[in-house]
């Protein structure tokens, strides 16, 4: 089987995992630090904050926010799950804004008019969450525009990004965003088996996320709010969870870090081998903004044709090519339509979806996986 994505894991990164079992402490150790640091130093951030998933993360970065009861948070509906669910996780409404069928990410001008329209009825949002799909940067000068004009904080989902650059900035850097997450889930640019994190330029969100991470518990004494009764000593502000990653998995990230610049490098070359073996083709790429680096985690291409799709999808994974879609509208998830989404709510997004098959695209594909994934492709939207 070809796979769609897959993990690179070295002889480095298995002592590395090895050497922490080997030395005791398996969680809270002092491989979260360093992770955290190394995450900083990469995506030049001034906080990062560990987390056993990029869902946690999100979670806790709506928390952090303030998301509650009463508040709106606006997400694209192409996306996985969990962005929307993070919102529903604080009792907060979720709503979503139609994409660009171009890029498949938050399209600007739907978001600003859908502000203005909320402006108009006092339902302006808290939070908005843009998905840096396959890795290419949503437009966020815009988006931080909109931000300040309309009064809300954004969550960067960048699960598929980290490696990327928008402008002269690193992904994760937060110059336009108040928090930025990214998942170490195994498809994804580099992986810590489950994992993720949040990182932020704002001290006093940092010290949320953090708190909020494990059982919202501070043993910090400064921020005691009763007498330090001594070593053992420790307070409960909040109502947190246990979102903490292993010092196992921290190790882990930190060595896959070292090799995070080989894959995006070799992501972008496969990615251009793809560019130039379909140019001919009745399909179109989704290309990242003209400044922008993208980690390219998912090669998405979208056929002229999409009564084709589904010919070609069972086609390719009868011949072991494990082919995928990403991602089906999040509005249409009987769970959403049971919240009153409708089809036909995001028109962009669905047609967006209608077209749209996921080629495999990670470090470890050869020439020769390329080479037969492209012509059977050819084959089939010749037919
Ligand atoms: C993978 C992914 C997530 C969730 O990541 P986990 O680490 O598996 O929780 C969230 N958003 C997007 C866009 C993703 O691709």
């Amino acid at each position: 089987m070809i796979l769609y994505g897959k993990q690179c894991i070295s002889d480095a990164d298995i002592n590395a995992v090895v050497d922490v079992l080997e030395k005791g402490n398996l969680t809270q150790g002092p491989k979260i630090r360093e992770f955290e640091k190394a995450i900083c130093t990469y995506t030049e951030s001034s906080f990062a904050i560990a987390v056993n998933s990029a869902t946690s993360a999100l979670h806790i970065a709506n928390l952090a926010l303030g998301v509650g009861p009463g508040d709106r948070v606006w997400t694209s509906p192409i996306t996985f799950v969990a962005s929307a669910n993070s919102v529903l996780y604080c009792g907060a409404t979720v709503d979503f804004v139609d994409v660009d069928i171009n890029t498949g990410n938050m399209s600007i001008v739907s978001l600003e008019s859908k502000l203005i329209d909320a402006k108009s009825k006092g339902t302006l949002p808290k939070v908005v969450i843009p998905v840096h799909l396959a890795g290419h940067s949503c437009n966020m000068a815009e988006i931080n525009k909109l931000a300040k004009i309309y009064g809300f904080r954004v969550i960067e989902d960048a699960s598929h990004a980290i490696g990327g650059r928008y402008g002269d900035h690193k992904i994760g850097a937060c110059e336009f965003s108040d928090i930025c997450v990214f998942s170490f889930h195994p498809v994804k640019i580099i992986t810590t088996a489950e994992g993720g994190v949040a990182t932020t330029n704002d001290p006093e969100l940092a010290n949320m996320l953090m708190m909020l991470r494990s059982h919202g518990i501070t043993k910090e004494q400064n921020s005691l709010l009763r007498p330090n009764e001594g070593d053992w000593y420790y307070e409960q502000h909040y109502l947190g969870f246990n979102y903490r990653l292993t010092d196992l998995q921290a190790a882990l990230g930190l060595s896959q870090l070292t090799s995070i610049d080989n894959f995006t490098a070799r992501r972008n070359t496969i990615s251009a081998q793809y560019r130039e073996l379909l140019k001919e083709q009745p399909l179109d790429f989704i290309e990242p903004l003209s400044d922008c680096f993208s980690a390219r985690h998912l090669q998405i291409v979208k056929l002229h044709d999409e009564s084709s799709r589904r010919t070609i999808f069972d086609t390719m994974r009868s011949l072991g090519i494990q082919v995928h879609v990403h991602y089906f509208p999040v509005h249409l998830q009987p769970y959403y339509l049971k919240l009153g989404f409708q089809e036909g709510d995001f028109p962009e997004a669905e047609l967006f979806y209608k077209k749209i098959i996921t080629l495999p695209l990670h470090p470890q594909l050869t020439t020769e996986d390329l080479n037969f994934v492209c012509s059977n492709l050819i084959e089939l939207l010749q037919q």
